[in-house]
């Protein structure tokens, strides 16, 4: 089975984008000021990029790629996204990730694009998973299809409650599963998250998609975090 590379064809607007856009105009995910319908942010948060993309391995050995520090506006618009129904900033965040796993990942092919699920629960009392609305614009902006390959079964405490180490490891465990048993065989995957820690959480995804038989798990996130541990 062949793979398809990571490209990114540009977005094009209809006649009724722009019609939508001039009764609610796009915002700056990093500050909320209205820019241009199509710009990633506004030219002062622009500044605020740099070129670097941040690599670490989460949990287990799965290579991660991430666009941006979890510091400053990345952190705010993160929250922004992840809690204040913003759903709106899921291309514009994952137009960012877009480039920096183009940058890491240019010679890889992947088969399918999935996420880090929310617990049914969690997904009923935010009205949306921030991971899978990524997952979904990086599928659309590259043509690899996004597949719900996990579904979380317990509805743990959040990982930045648990403070030890052994606490966010032991938290993650068993709480992923397959959404099939066969779905993820020989596939190459390429799984996205909002945010990496300590990678506990990508990592357990991660050893469920390759114990389903994955040919090679890759992770990306927008941003990437190294918290303290105990
Ligand atoms: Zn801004």
């Amino acid at each position: 089975m062949s793979g398809t590379k990571m490209e990114i064809s540009e977005r094009k607007f209809t006649f009724r984008d722009k019609i939508k856009n001039a009764l609610f105009p796009e915002r700056c995910p990093y500050c909320t000021r209205v820019i241009p319908l199509g710009d990633l942010c506004c030219d002062d948060c622009a500044e605020k990029f740099n070129s670097i993309t941040y690599h670490t391995y989460a949990r287990g050995g799965f290579y991660t790629v991430s666009a941006v520090p979890y510091t400053d506006i990345f952190a705010e618009a993160i929250k922004r996204f992840k809690f204040n129904n913003s759903q709106q900033y899921a291309y514009q965040l994952a137009r960012v990730m877009a480039d920096a796993i183009v940058k890491e990942y240019k010679d890889e092919e992947f088969d399918m694009i999935t996420f880090v699920p929310l617990h049914p629960v969690k997904l009923r009392e935010r009205g949306y998973n921030q991971s899978e609305l990524l997952a979904t614009e990086l599928s659309r902006l590259s043509g690899i299809p996004v597949v719900t390959a996990l579904k979380k079964t317990r509805n743990n405490q959040p990982q930045h409650t648990q403070k030890k180490a052994s606490q966010r490891e032991s938290n993650v465990k068993g709480v992923y599963r397959l959404t099939d048993k066969r779905i993820a065989e020989g596939k190459r995957i390429l799984l996205i998250d909002d945010i990496i820690t300590t990678g506990n959480t990508l990592g357990e995804c991660g050893r469920i998609l390759v114990a389903g038989g994955a040919e090679k798990v890759l992770c990306a996130t927008f941003a990437v975090t190294v918290v303290k541990t105990t």
